[in-house]
This record gives C-alpha cells, sequence and structure tokens, in this order.
C-alpha cells in the first residue's frame, strides 16, 4: 500500500491517538478489598496456579508473564494478594486468605466451550460466544452457526520438520480461513444480545420453556441429511394465532401464543399485571425434542438434530411472563430480569497521553531490571508499536486493551529471548 510522507505521518499520528484511547483506565489499585464482583478476570498461564486476576493485577503484577483474558466473571475476587498464587501482588501487599467462595470452572484450566479445546490467542480463527448463564466460550461452530474452519483440523506443526513447501501450503490454508475470508454465521452477532448455552438452558425451566419460540432462537435441523435452519427467528407462527382480543378471551388453564414484539400490551404493563394464567407462548415442540436427546448425542454437532443452544434477542429481559409459576423460574436466575454490571477500573485522568509517556507508564509497571532494558529499547518499542497499530488502522478496526496488552506481551517476551 503505497503512500506519501505526509500521509504516514498523519496516520501514525491516529495511531497515537489510538494507543492512548485503547489504555482508559487507570491500573493502580487491586479489586480485592472491593469482595466479589463481576468483573474482568485474566488467567495467568506462566504462574502455576489455576486462578484469576483482576485487570490491574494482570497489567500490575503479572506484566511480563503470559495470560489469557476470562472476560467477565461474576462473584468473583482478585486471587492475586492470597495464599493461593505464590507471585506476589504489587497492588495489595497484604497476603489474604484463599478465596473460598471463587468458581473455578475449566476456563481457569485453559480449557474453553463444550468441546474443551484450549484458546490460542495466535491461531484461534473462530469468533467466540459467552454464555449468559455459566460465563464459558463457546465457538460458533460448536453451536452449529458454521463450519468448523478448515484450519482447525489438525495440521502439521509448522515447527517439525516440514518442507518449505508443506509450511507454505500450511500458511495459506491459515489465510483462507481468517475471519475476513470466513461465510458469515448462520445467525449474526447483531441478531441477538445474549446466548445461553444448552447445559444452562436444560437447568433453567423458563428458558427451556421458551426455547425456539419468537425471539428465543435455536439452530436445528429436521434429520440428518437436512441443512440447519433457525427457529424462533421469524413470528409467523405467531401472528397466525395472535388476533386482537385474545388477551381478553384467554380461557384460564390455556395457553396461548403472546406476541414477543409487544405491540399490543406495553411490556411493563404486562410485566406488573401478574397474570393468573400464563402468557408464555406455546412450546416448540421441535425444540422440547432436542431436550429429549441422549445428552452425549445432543451436544456432538455430527449426529444430533440441535445442541439446544439459545440466542436470545433484544429487549428479551422485558418479555418474560411473569405468572405464578414463572416467576420463581426467573427469580432463581436474576441475570434473565436485569443486566448484571461489570465492574470497570476506574477512568484515567490521563488517558489521551502522548505515545513517549504511554511507553513510560507501560515501562514504569515492568520491573526495575526490565525497565532498564526497556528505556534502552524504547525507540525500538515505539516503532513495533507504530506497526503493530498499522494493520488496525487500515482495516478500521478498533483497538482494544487486550490488543495493546498483546503486543506489550509480546515485546516482553522478545526482550526475555533477546537477553539469551
Ligand atoms: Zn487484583
Ligand atoms: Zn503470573
Ligand atoms: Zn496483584
Ligand atoms: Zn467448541
Ligand atoms: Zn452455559
Ligand atoms: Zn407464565
Amino acid at each position: 500500500m503505497a503512500s506519501t510522507l505526509t500521509e504516514y505521518l498523519e496516520s501514525q499520528e491516529n495511531l497515537v491517538r489510538e494507543a492512548a484511547l485503547a489504555l482508559p483506565h487507570q491500573f493502580s489499585q487491586c479489586t480485592y478489598p472491593l469482595g466479589p464482583l463481576r468483573q474482568a478476570v485474566y488467567l495467568c498461564t506462566t504462574c502455576p496456579e489455576s486462578r484469576g486476576l483482576c485487570s490491574a493485577c494482570s497489567v500490575a503484577c503479572h506484566t511480563d508473564h503470559e495470560q489469557i483474558e476470562l472476560f467477565p466473571k461474576r462473584n468473583f475476587r482478585c486471587d492475586c494478594p492470597t495464599v493461593s498464587i505464590t507471585h506476589g501482588c504489587t497492588l495489595h501487599t497484604k497476603l489474604e486468605e484463599e478465596n473460598l467462595q471463587n468458581v473455578y470452572g475449566q476456563n481457569f484450566k485453559g480449557q474453553f466451550c463444550r468441546c474443551g479445546r484450549s484458546y490460542d490467542p495466535k491461531t484461534e480463527r473462530e469468533t467466540m460466544i459467552q454464555c449468559l448463564s455459566c460465563e464459558d466460550w463457546f465457538h460458533e461452530s460448536c453451536c452449529n452457526l458454521r463450519e468448523r474452519p478448515s484450519s482447525r483440523e489438525p495440521s502439521p506443526d509448522p515447527h517439525s520438520e516440514n518442507t518449505g513447501h508443506a509450511e507454505q501450503a500450511n500458511e495459506d490454508a491459515l489465510s483462507e480461513t481468517s475471519s475476513s475470508g470466513l461465510p458469515p454465521p448462520l445467525i449474526s452477532g447483531f441478531e441477538y444480545e445474549s446466548f445461553v448455552c444448552a447445559s444452562c438452558v436444560s437447568k433453567v425451566d423458563i428458558l427451556k420453556r421458551w426455547a425456539g419460540t419468537y425471539g428465543v432462537m435455536m439452530v436445528v435441523r429436521n434429520s440428518m441429511t437436512d441443512g440447519w435452519r433457525i427457529l424462533g427467528r421469524d413470528s409467523y407462527s405467531e401472528k397466525a394465532v395472535d388476533v386482537e382480543g385474545a388477551a381478553g378471551s384467554a380461557v384460564p388453564g390455556t395457553k396461548r401464543p403472546l406476541s414477543p414484539s409487544g405491540n399490543d400490551v406495553p411490556e411493563a404493563k404486562r410485566a406488573r399485571i401478574s397474570p393468573s394464567s400464563c402468557l408464555a407462548p406455546t412450546s416448540s415442540s421441535i425444540a422440547q425434542n432436542i431436550y429429549k436427546q441422549d445428552p452425549s448425542t445432543a451436544l456432538d454437532p455430527s449426529i444430533s438434530l440441535g445442541t439446544g443452544d439459545i440466542f436470545l434477542t433484544d429487549g428479551f429481559r422485558q418479555r418474560w411472563c411473569h405468572c405464578n409459576s414463572c416467576l420463581p423460574s426467573l427469580n432463581a436466575n436474576s441475570f434473565l430480569l436485569e443486566e448484571e454490571e461489570v465492574y470497570e477500573p476506574p477512568e484515567d485522568p490521563d488517558s489521551g497521553l502522548s505515545l513517549e509517556e504511554l511507553g513510560m507508564r507501560a515501562l514504569e509497571r515492568i520491573p526495575r531490571d526490565r525497565a532498564i532494558d526497556g528505556i534502552h529499547a524504547f525507540n525500538e518499542m515505539r516503532d513495533d508499536l507504530v506497526k503493530f497499530l498499522r494493520p488496525f488502522a487500515q482495516e478500521g478496526k478498533v483497538v482494544n486493551d487486550a490488543d495493546v496488552k498483546d503486543f506489550f506481551a509480546s515485546l516482553t517476551e522478545a526482550a526475555k529471548r533477546g537477553r539469551k
């Protein structure tokens, strides 16, 4: 891509601004004193313990360690200052007892999804979706939203004694399936607000009952030879029965489809009424059959009629029936009624710094001996950062915290190697 020097300098200035925006929060306080919170949690893969760090500790205490961001986990208290992690905390220096209330799922072993694959940011081609309930992550292909990209097929290790030719072929395969080259998923991220995995659905009565109805989409097929289709995306079936006056003429005890678009009864009104008869839609028999499948086959996309995962469309929290039989299930799963907040570190008053200042701040977080090396390497780092950010600028992509953290991680990795 040819460009004039002016254009180059301009884009460099933009990159500096983007870099500053990417680090808008201060990372000077561990969240431990705040107690259990729904917060972004980081798994340090350099430290041997399968525990979690708050975002401040991930930056300040485990700066030069390999990490995986697990994103929000509810009721989580930072483990960094506790006896469960031997690497000392630099922010909260009082040694604390083990966090007995924290729940450590498979993500804390670096495993994700129902397939249990590990996550490698360098090779993962697939978008992953977080379950609203268990907060685990799922591959789009494992939810039947797309074919598994071919780069996931067992391929020769590029570092083994391959011939140059084979390596080339492998690289071609990788670039062919890069996210931009993949066909769009069956349900795009814009079409739903939240995702709940099948095993969580099967534990929550109300979700199981609404699965596959309008606004609670499911990916299903009629037979092993049929293609995947989406249940609950179109409202035609509801429209056919949702005749005017139905609300007044409902016979107690009968189920009647509800128009979830809410254009007949205002949502808030419906919620407050607490109807004596249930307003939940008639359950989808296709969906119910999927939950009756042998669980061991249901989750194997190659032999099931659907996984049973659900995709909840915008405003789903306002659409539930609040009758006496539906409400207990909702109350027991409060995330279905109200969106939970994710703790965010306080805004950084210094955000908007120059690239030099950003770099110096990053260096301040690196232990002393590293910092000295780092200062010598600073000009190189600046060049590298610009190089790193350039593709983002060219593709018009937004740089986020994780990207910049990746950059500093690769930098310290390179520094380690450079020091033999
Ligand atoms: Zn912490
Ligand atoms: Zn660590
Ligand atoms: Zn810490
Ligand atoms: Zn998977
Ligand atoms: Zn789940
Ligand atoms: Zn109900």
